[in-house]
């Protein structure tokens, strides 16, 4: 059991929110035209000052240098501009059609924001993750608190970023600190909560709020498959295993942490990895010229030997790379033959640089052993037959697929990104993404006037009778239908306009 958290941080959780509720309710009737300039402006700062960004999230993360500026930057930049150009539609109040049972009125869809939510990040995208989730709530009209991971905080560089607008300074309020103090800004009690991280903090989150009935949407680790079908182009799926499972020193939730691969190609194309894998450069503090850097924290690397280590113990084989050395975060890239289902590599997240690879005899196969896992994140495809992609892409329980590319669903912002099973629910960008920050309001209009509704008292049986017609005429009646539904809804309404009625 976690310890309560201090008097301190709930002090410092109880401003934080008090603060962010203030600047909820002063820009109440901010436009969402003036929001959006304001996240423009938010862009151009972070294109201009790219270079900044890139560095500090290098120096605390251990990225190499193109990983930081393609996920950290361009990834960011994408989500601001879709919002720039689609938030308008995606919020926009809808006009939603009135059935013939409540005729002469209107009904209207209209999406609101929650108040002061709370968005709770992990430490592998430490920039993206946090100006993603605040654009997307800002656009909806919140105001946030975010805390950032204890492991890479990247301290006030978010401040720097939103300090070129009045509006993001007033909504936006950052709080550094770990698990102690997430519990308390829970405590704090926020509109909704928004967590990135582990499984195993997300039950931890959501038992809290269930206490306090604050929604949550979690999105949580993966265990993603990368299938590769024997009519696939080879040197692609190769190239694309590789950066899969790679990138960010294999610290990203939807990186390839299963290679299924069709037995009658599988050992040449495990060659053909072990080979380009051996080619990969790996230092973090790069110029650019790295192609992997090092992993974040020590904790994350011993889970690594641990996996790697049970893995050899139980007959795998160590195809590519080392047992990583307990003082360094440098971790070689690992390529592993010859696992088993029941190994903790092949079930369990592991979160490093280890790729495991898997032979199968046929789509059933594949299909089935992709599926056996308590994540569903994402999943990669690789074949040259759109039909075979398209049925295992149905076939898989999973938030998103790539055909014949791989981590690239999340590559479009209009795009859903969200898990099923333990990876989480909920959703990041697209449609959904941003209404996940809206609240939804339904409307019905009436004319103004003296009528009495049919279904308002006083209760007799005669209008009692003229209700079972009605029903009869909507729902069982066959020929004349609109014409019957039109004479008996007439006559229970007249019916219904008198004061007192004689049955
Ligand atoms: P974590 O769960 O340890 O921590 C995440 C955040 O939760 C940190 O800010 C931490 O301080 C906070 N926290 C810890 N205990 C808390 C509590 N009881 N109450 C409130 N907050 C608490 O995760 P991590 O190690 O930082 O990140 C790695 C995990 O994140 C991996 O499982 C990865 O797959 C997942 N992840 C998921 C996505 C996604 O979009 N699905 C994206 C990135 C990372």
């Amino acid at each position: 059991m976690d310890d309560a958290p201090d008097t301190t941080s709930a002090r410092i959780a109880r401003d934080a929110f008090a603060a962010a509720r203030s600047g909820f309710e002063r820009h109440r009737a901010t436009s969402l035209d003036l929001r959006l300039a304001e996240l423009a402006k938010l862009k151009r700062l972070i294109l201009a000052r790219r270079d900044e960004i890139v560095e500090r999230v290098m120096a605390e993360v251990g990225k190499c240098r193109t990983d930081a500026l393609i996920a950290e930057i361009i990834g960011t930049v994408d989500w601001i501009q879709w919002l720039e150009k689609n938030a308008r539609r995606v919020l926009a109040p809808e006009k939603v059609p009135t059935p013939i049972t409540l005729l002469g009125k209107k009904s209207l869809l209209r999406h609101e924001p929650l108040g002061a939510v709370l968005v709770i990040c992990p430490w592998n995208y430490p920039f993206h993750n946090a100006i993603t989730a605040i654009a997307a709530a800002v656009a909806a009209g919140n105001a946030i608190v975010y805390k950032p991971s204890e492991h890479a905080p990247c301290e006030g560089l978010v401040e720097e970023f939103i300090a070129c607008s009045p509006l993001l300074r007033e909504l936006v309020h950052v709080v550094y600190g770990d698990g102690a103090m997430g519990r308390a800004l829970i405590d704090a009690g926020p509109a909704k909560i928004f967590f990135t991280g582990s499984g195993a903090t997300g039950a931890k989150i959501m038992a809290q709020a269930a206490a306090q009935l604050i929604p949550v949407e979690l999105e949580l680790g993966g265990k993603d498959p990368m299938i590769v079908f024997d009519d696939a182009h080879t040197p692609r799926a190769v190239a694309g295993a590789l950066w899969g499972a790679f990138t960010n020193a294999g610290q990203s939730c939807s990186g390839v942490e299963r290679l299924l691969v069709q037995a009658r190609i599988a050992d040449r194309f495990t060659d053909d990895l072990v080979a380009a894998a051996g080619r990969l450069v790996i230092r973090s503090g790069d110029a650019g010229d790295a192609d992997v850097g090092r992993m974040t924290a020590a904790f994350q690397r011993d889970k690594v030997i641990a996996h790697v280590e049970e893995a050899l113990a139980m007959g795998a084989r160590l195809r590519h790379g080392r047992v990583p050395d307990r003082d360094s975060l440098r971790v070689e890239p690992i390529i592993l033959d010859r696992v088993t289902p029941d190994m903790r590599v092949w079930r369990d997240e592991t979160f490093g640089p280890v790729l495991p690879v898997m032979a199968f005899a046929d789509e059933a196969e594949a299909v089935r052993l992709a599926n056996d896992s308590d994540y569903g994140l994402c999943a990669s495809v690789f074949t040259a037959d759109q039909a075979r992609a398209m049925r295992v892409t149905a076939a898989l329980d999973v938030g998103g697929v790539s055909i014949n590319n791989v981590n690239m669903s999340e590559g479009n912002p209009g795009l859903p990104f969200g898990g099923a099973k333990k990876s989480g629910f909920g959703k990041l960008r697209g449609p959904e993404g941003l209404l996940g920050f809206t609240r939804s309001k339904a409307v019905l209009i009436d004319q103004a006037g003296d009528k009495i509704e049919a279904n308002w008292y006083p209760y007799t049986a005669g209008k009692l009778q003229r209700f079972q017609r009605f029903i009869d005429a909507l729902y069982t009646a066959r020929g004349w239908r609109l014409p019957l539904i039109a004479w008996r809804g007439l006559r229970l309404e007249a019916f219904s306009q008198k004061p007192r009625h004689d049955d």
